[in-house]
């Protein structure tokens, strides 16, 4: 016997796993188990056994078009692989032979003989069809994969028409509920707005606690309307309803003026944003200049959340024929590079939410992850495109990540 060969055994039966495991490993088989056919495919290409056992009856793709599958495979061409199954009805035996097992044993398994059985398989014994069954057989099989894909496609249609039902819902859930609460929220902003502004014209130092109360209650007031305001408007985004008023604008501009709105915080966290010169010689471009400013705000926002105080952030712009682009890099924590693109999908932060801080703008503050959603869908809506680069996320070499705001070439007015 081959001490140390070693068996794949693709069963999704666990005490069936348990079983041939412990038998053959008492024999000195090293097993390996797998417990579907794609994990077994996978776990072959990796640990190159000597002998497969496969399952017939196996979830998601059955044993004979695995079987099937690994043949295709050079290394497995002429791999012993047997059929171990407990369905023994008249024709399934041919069945297994014909798409490509080199063996069918049935279960339960004979204890006593099973570890020979194995070994003869290895010594490369082979259950052989007539010229003529296997053609037979080899035609049910091939209609029964055209079958199976059949019944999976149209599984997975259905699945892909929930999860789209599912998707509709949840962003009208998200209008409406944001939309609801917009109105009572303008009431209580507008209220406790007055209170703040009544009790500060009040001389009186016993009314300091309560003006402090005042303070905070506008503050959580401000929070909760910019996270409103922000629902609403990725949902205006995702489903195309923004209307772009476009006029020429220097690219720069918008730049400094989204600049000048984090000028406190700026200051506060000792962090510079630099504009380089070639952003000063991009030429004006056609674009709704509000709504490009929101995605600057947002991108140049995150570039200021994710660096820590006292680092530097570049804008600069590039031109070529078919792009004027805007960049935007810091010297923050960086972005994972398996993240790179869903950032920009809706309600996606990378990580755990656990790193998040409450305050917006602080080191790692909190966020909704529909920041860059938001800034996507406005490019979009302006033929651009929106793309961001890291070497990956390090919260101590700092690798920073840039990304670009690409406009297309066609948008530039003529001076
Ligand atoms: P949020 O509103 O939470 O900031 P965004 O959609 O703007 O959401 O960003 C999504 C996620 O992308 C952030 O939570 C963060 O994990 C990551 N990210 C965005 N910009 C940067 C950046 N400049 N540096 C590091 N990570 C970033």
């Amino acid at each position: 016997m081959n001490e140390r060969a070693k068996v794949l055994y693709i069963e999704d039966d666990h005490s069936s796993q348990r079983l041939i495991q412990r038998l053959l490993g008492n024999h000195g088989y090293q097993v390996f188990v797998a417990s579907d056919g794609l994990e077994g495919v996978s776990l072959a290409r990796e640990v190159q056994p000597d002998i497969i056992l496969m399952d017939i009856n196996l979830p998601q793709i059955d044993g004979r078009s695995i079987t099937t599958r690994l043949r295709s495979i050079a290394s497995f061409s002429d791999l012993p692989i047997v059929a171990l199954t407990a369905n023994n009805t008249p024709g399934h035996r041919e069945l297994a032979l014909a798409a490509g097992c080199s063996g069918f044993l049935t279960k339960p398994i004979n204890v006593d003989q099973f570890p020979q059985q194995i070994e003869s398989f290895l010594q490369g014994h082979q259950q052989q069809l007539s010229q003529e069954d296997k053609q037979y057989h080899l035609e049910r099989h091939t209609y029964q994969i055209v079958e199976n894909l059949e019944n999976k496609v149209r599984e997975l249609e259905s699945a892909n028409r929930r999860l789209m039902r599912l998707e509709r819902m949840k962003s009208d859930f998200l209008t409406i509920a944001s939309h609801e609460l917009r109105t009572p929220l303008t009431l209580i902003s507008g209220y406790s707005n007055l209170l703040e502004k009544r009790l500060k014209m009040e001389q009186s130092d016993v009314l300091t606690p309560v003006i402090q109360t005042a303070e905070r209650l506008n503050k959580g007031v401000q929070r909760m309307e910019y996270v409103v305001d922000e629902i609403i408007r990725v949902s205006r985004v995702s489903s195309g309803l923004l209307d772009l008023q476009p006029a020429p604008v220097p690219l720069a501009q918008l730049v400094s003026s989204v600049r000048e709105q984090y000028q406190a915080i700026l200051q506060e966290r000792r962090l510079t944003i630099h504009l380089e010169d070639d952003l000063h010689r991009l030429p004006q471009i056609k674009i709704d200049s509000e709504q490009i400013e929101i995605a600057l705000e947002n991108v140049i926002g995150n570039a200021i959340k994710f660096t820590p105080d006292g680092g530097d952030i570049f804008v600069s712009g590039q031109q070529d024929e078919a792009w004027v682009t805007l960049s935007v890099r810091d010297t923050g924590i960086g972005i994972p590079q398996a993240d790179l693109k869903r950032i920009f999908e809706q309600f996606y932060v990378v990580g755990s939410l656990d790193h998040h801080s409450t305050s917006k703008h602080a080191f790692r503050g909190g966020g909704l992850g529909v920041g860059l959603a938001i800034a996507r869908g406005i490019m979009e809506a302006h033929q651009g495109r929106i793309w961001a680069d890291s070497p990956g996320q390090d919260e101590d070499s700092l690798p920073g990540s840039t990304f670009y705001l690409a406009f297309p070439a066609g948008l530039a007015a003529p001076d």
